[in-house]
Formats: structure tokens, C-alpha cells, sequence
């Protein structure tokens, strides 16, 4: 049975500028009552299908959970009613700092929440305001206090290439992630996707079009920011204290199986799990893991519309596993690349100075040949060109 849930909470107070998640600003009282229901529904039947077992990390992101409030901490306290979490689960809520309160925090915290993620995005208000994120600077800093007040774990999340973003600025935003009192820091850089408000102000002139070689010094700057103070990076972009890595996105790249509940959520099981749900019915025997996508639009999901399902064969699992494995700064084992047929393929990345292999002890394999605890992981520059990397590993080419 899958040890990891993700419920996605589809509603924000308003739509950034950036923004392409699944997400509605329809914030009606009968809208989220439904919403809750409609998933409330979804867990009840993974226990009456017998999967909902206990669990390991649960995890509620969407949208902005905690613009419904109440609503959500009734919907945690639902979801660990049907899939009850061992003892150190680790519990996350992905908040926005417009939308925190010390009450709510206590509130999620007596429901089992061991962990808010705020999207915090910048300490400056000019970028906040490129990015179109209704809260202010000081409501960020007031959030991250409440939290880490209450004792949950604190995350945060920054974005980096943000244009206009001086590099004074980024290093200030840094030092105030770290004042916060964070264990756990994600850095994503800005990307333009089609169709939001800032591709449009982009391919109008209004704004100035990202770039990614800022970006891409602004995330070394971080990197050595975070490390001199304790939080090194553990994954493309994500940093932590150590033993504060994030459980629920371990699972991601680990390829343990998850379940995913609510609109637009997106979930992965083992085949075995998948035909107890009826979600397929007897694939061919080279299926090895099955993807689903639930309906990006709340009335087709209320509607019990069909899930989006991609099967993937068992060499695909073999090269995912290697693939996701190298978003890890400690990479991925030599066996995992043998059983995916992938040893020329990162020969090659190797040769590109993309990927290097190394000991256990993170130190590179400096001699010829294979030492059986050698693992294979991205260099500086492979990090940087993960996307490069990735396709290669994906295809197999
Ligand atoms: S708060 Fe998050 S999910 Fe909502 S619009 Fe902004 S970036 Fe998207």
C-alpha cells in the first residue's frame, strides 16, 4: 500500500503573475464546501477499497491550502482519520503568508500538521509585486515567525531570475530566509509559462524577459549562502539542515508509490495497487508502474470524470528511478544504472562533464573502473543543465 498521500487544495485568494498550477479564485463558501466533500469523498474510498493503510507522510499543497482556513483543518483532520500516520510522520501544509495566522497554525498543529511550507518567494516588495503575490514582505516575516513559534518544522520557498531581482537584493533575501529560522529552503528559478499574466507582460514589453544565466548565478549564490550556514543543498532546489530533508518529495524521487487526491492531483502506484482500485484493468505483463493525473478542473473532477493514466513499461521504471535519482546531490547507485541499460548514456554525460561518479563517502572515483559502492551524480554543471541531462537518461540516448 502506498505510505504517501498528496491532497491538492485548488483554491487562491488571487492568481500570480507566474503561475500555471491548477487553481481557482472562486473562494464562494458552497465552492470549497463541495471541494472538501468531493475529496473527503476520495478518502473514504481508498479505505473501503482497503489501501488507505498507515502512512508515512502526507502532504497538502495545491493552490494555497490555508486560504480555506477552517476548511482545512477539518480536511487534515479527515485525511489522517483514513490513512493514520506513524509515529514521526511528517505532516505538511503549503501555506501563503496572506493567508497565515497564529490561530490557524495551532489549529493545524493540533490536527496532526508537523510542517508548513510558506511561499514566500521574495523578502522584496518590487519583486513580489512583479510576481503578482498579494501578500507583503512584512505579512512573509509575520508568517514564518508564527510558525516557527508554534514548533512545526518551517519551509520556505524562494524564486530566483526574477526580473528586475539585483543580486544585493537576492543575497538579502537569502540572509532573511536564514534569519527566519528555516530547516528547509527551496530556490526555483522564475520560467515563463504560456499563457500566464507575466508571459504576456513579457511578450508585450512591459516586463523584461527572465534570464536564466541570472538565474543560474543566483542559485550558486544560494548554494554557497545556504551551505556556510548549515543547510546544503540536497536536491536541484532544495536545501536542508541535515535530518530536515523533505520526506514527502524523497518519495517523489525515490519512486515509492503515492497516492494522489482532489482536483488535479496527480498520483503513482505500483501495478497491484492499481488493479485493486480499478483504475486498469490487467495490463500486459511489462507494466510496472502506473501515473494518474485526476481532472484539472473541479465540476469534471465533482463530475467523476476519468483520471488521466500512463502506463509505464518496466524499463521506463528502471530509467525514471535513474532519472529522478540525479536530482539528488548524492546520486544514484551503479547497480540502479546497470538494470536500466544506462552505463554508456552517463559515459557520455561524464564525458559532457555533466555527471561524475563517486564513492559513498561523496568523494569522485578517481581511478578506472567499477568500485562496487560507486554511485553516479550530477556535476556543478550537470546541476545547472539538469534538464539536458534528464532527457538523455529518459530516452535512453
Ligand atoms: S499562490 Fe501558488 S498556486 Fe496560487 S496562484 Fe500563486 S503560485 Fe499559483
Amino acid at each position: 500500500m502506498p505510505s504517501h498521500v498528496y491532497l491538492h487544495v485548488p483554491f487562491c485568494r488571487m492568481k500570480c503573475s507566474y503561475c500555471d498550477f491548477y487553481s481557482v479564485t472562486d473562494l464562494a463558501s458552497a465552492r470549497i464546501e463541495a471541494v472538501i466533500t468531493g475529496m473527503e469523498a476520495e478518502l473514504t474510498q481508498w479505505s473501503s477499497n482497503g489501501l488507505a493503510g498507515v502512512v508515512e507522510t502526507v502532504y497538502f499543497g495545491g493552490g494555497t491550502p490555508t486560504v480555506i482556513t477552517g476548511g482545512l483543518v477539518r480536511l487534515v483532520r479527515s485525511a489522517l482519520e483514513h490513512f493514520p500516520v506513524r509515529a514521526g510522520a511528517e505532516v505538511t501544509v503549503e501555506a501563503n503568508p496572506d493567508s497565515v495566522s497564529v490561530q490557524l497554525i495551532d489549529a493545524l498543529a493540533a490536527a496532526g500538521v508537523t510542517r508548513v511550507s510558506v511561499g514566500v518567494q521574495s523578502f522584496n516588495s518590487t519583486e513580489l509585486a512583479v510576481l503578482g503575490r498579494v501578500h507583503t514582505v512584512d505579512e512573509a516575516k509575520a508568517a514564518c515567525s508564527a510558525v516557527h513559534a508554534t514548533g512545526l518544522e518551517l519551509s520556505i520557498d524562494l524564486m530566483c531570475g526574477i526580473p528586475g531581482q539585483a543580486a544585493a537584493s537576492w543575497v538579502e533575501t537569502l540572509e532573511q530566509a536564514l534569519r527566519s529560522g528555516a530547516d528547509h529552503i527551496s530556490v526555483y528559478p522564475l520560467t515563463l509559462e504560456p499563457g500566464t499574466a507575466l508571459d504576456v507582460a513579457v511578450s508585450t514589453g512591459l516586463v523584461q524577459e527572465p534570464d536564466p544565466d541570472i538565474a543560474a548565478e543566483q542559485m550558486m549564490i544560494a548554494e554557497e549562502v545556504f551551505a556556510a550556514a548549515g543547510i546544503p543543498r540536497y536536491e536541484i532546489a532544495n536545501y536542508a539542515r541535515p535530518g530536515h530533508e523533505s520526506r514527502h518529495n524523497l518519495a517523489y524521487w525515490t519512486g515509492r508509490p503515492y497516492v494522489g487526491i482532489g482536483p488535479a492531483a496527480h498520483g503513482m502506484l505500483d501495478i497491484e495497487t492499481a488493479r485493486h482500485t480499478g483504475m486498469v484493468h490487467g495490463p500486459g505483463p511489462n507494466v510496472g508502474r502506473v501515473r494518474y493525473g485526476n481532472p484539472a478542473d473541479i465540476d469534471e473532477w465533482l463530475l467523476g470524470r476519468a483520471t488521466e493514466i500512463e502506463l509505464l513499461t518496466r524499463s521506463e521504471v528502471l530509467r525514471e528511478d535513474v532519472m529522478l535519482g540525479l536530482r539528488l546531490v548524492r546520486g544514484v547507485p551503479h547497480g540502479a544504472v546497470v538494470a536500466a541499460d544506462l552505463v554508456d548514456v552517463l559515459i557520455s554525460l561524464e564525458e559532457s562533464g555533466l555527471v561524475e561518479r563517486i564513492l559513498n563517502s561523496g568523494l569522485p572515483v578517481v581511478e578506472e573502473g567499477v568500485v562496487p559502492s560507486m554511485r553516479w551524480r550530477t556535476t556543478r554543471r550537470g546541476w545547472l543543465l539538469g534538464n539536458e541531462v534528464f532527457e538523455r537518461v529518459w530516452t535512453g540516448e
